[in-house]
């Protein structure tokens, strides 16, 4: 079965290929996604297969049930994009100014829906009931997934697997790890408010860029000094508003970034320093704020069993020429909530462009992925999918 079941994939590859064009052509920011979800669930209506929408948000649920008995395997794909301008020159690009899937989300979901399509005509021969999640919003935390989970989209649900297409790495690589294998990601604001005034009286004036550069400077001795090096964990600054005149003190600055780590305890460890390192500075300055700190995602934690499940599945794919354990990525992923609810494994599907110097990494607005890599994801992820089964 699993032969005809690639030989259905690569004869569908095409449409993969242009669902994959259309939602590129069509991106939506996270929470915002209604085209895209009606888009997913027309689909599956055509095909007659049962499919419910607005599951937790504008998540989409399809399933299809085996003649024979067997486990419940759900396969996920997420489906939003990002606030980036696409400054691609392809014939797809993205048509609506400051948004673009940058992260191949579209890939993920043309990937579903084609071995959905091909999994719906093998359905008298198979074994168990497949899941397909279609996931709004994985980009901006809270995400998509916990609240489909609590809408019930895990519900009966024996074993999940998901993949990320992964523009660094060649195409026919697939990336596993048992464990932690992404961060969790949180975001942080901090708000300082000094006294401002006129740029030739700084005596008179609590000058916040010259507070907020201090605490850039100091929040940078949280990785470098306070956690043990043999903890991954990572603290930036991403951007620093305080905009003026150029003869005017600032009254005001804001500060934002993230946090990024795989231990609980580092993680609630660098909220506290940071809490501490924030009011000392401000402190010193006389100056006033405030700090907010927003819990993302949890860590991504594979299981072992459906890892090495995974790893001899992808074997079988042909245009598979590596199988390798990644290093932990500090990127965030709310596939998190599933593993914490059902064993299952997340991997990494090289994508890389074909061309060097189309190579840019994920979130770049130049951003592309080689699309052959959609058909060995698909061609993987059913691979596990059937051979689960007798596992
Ligand atoms: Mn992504």
């Amino acid at each position: 079965m699993l032969n005809n079941l690639f030989t259905k994939l690569e004869g569908y590859y095409d449409e993969m290929v242009s669902i994959r064009r259309y939602l590129h052509q069509h991106p939506e920011l996270s929470f915002q996604e209604y085209k895209t979800a009606g888009f997913i669930q027309d689909y599956y209506e055509k095909l007659n297969i049962e499919v419910k929408g607005e599951v937790g948000g504008n998540g989409v649920v399809a399933k299809i049930y085996g003649k024979k008995p067997g486990k419940t395997v759900a396969l996920r794909a997420d489906f939003d994009a990002l606030p980036i301008q696409d400054e691609k020159d392809v014939p797809y690009k993205s048509l609506v100014p400051g948004v673009m899937h940058a992260c191949g989300h579209d890939g993920h979901t043309a990937t579903l829906l084609i071995l959905a399509k091909t999994l719906n005509e093998l359905r008298d021969e198979l074994e168990g009931n497949y899941v397909f999640i279609h996931q709004h919003a994985e980009e901006y935390a809270p995400g998509g997934a916990a609240s489909m989970i609590e809408a019930g989209c895990l519900e009966g649900v024996d074993v999940i697997f998901g993949t990320h297409l992964w523009a660094s790495e060649q195409t026919g690589t697939i990336q596993f790890r048992t464990g932690p294998m992404m961060a969790a990601a949180d975001r942080f604001e901090i708000e300082i408010q000094g006294k401002g005034g006129h740029g030739a009286q700084p005596h008179k004036t609590r000058d916040a860029i010259v507070t907020a550069s201090q605490l850039v400077v100091n929040l940078q001795q949280i990785v470098s000094r306070k956690v043990s090096p043999v903890n991954a964990a990572v603290v930036t600054v991403a951007s620093f508003i305080a905009e003026n005149a150029f003869n005017v003190i600032a009254d005001k600055a804001k500060l934002t970034g993230t946090v990024r780590t795989f231990n609980e305890e580092v993680r609630q460890f660098i909220e506290e320093e940071m809490q501490r390192i924030i009011h000392g500075t401000c402190y010193a300055s006389d100056s006033s704020y405030q700090f907010d700190y927003f819990r993302g995602y949890p860590p991504v934690v594979n299981h072992e069993k459906e890892t090495g499940i995974l790893i001899r599945c992808a074997q079988f794919v042909p245009e598979v020429k590596n199988i390798v354990e990644t290093e932990p990525e500090m990127g965030g992923e709310d596939f998190a909530y599933y593993l914490e609810k059902v064993p299952g494994t997340f991997f990494f599907t090289g994508a890389k462009p074909i061309r060097e110097e189309d190579g840019y990494p994920h979130h770049h607005p130049k951003f592309d992925i080689d699309e052959k890599a959609m058909l060995i994801a698909a061609k993987t992820l059913g691979s596990v999918a059937l051979n689960v089964q007798s596992e």
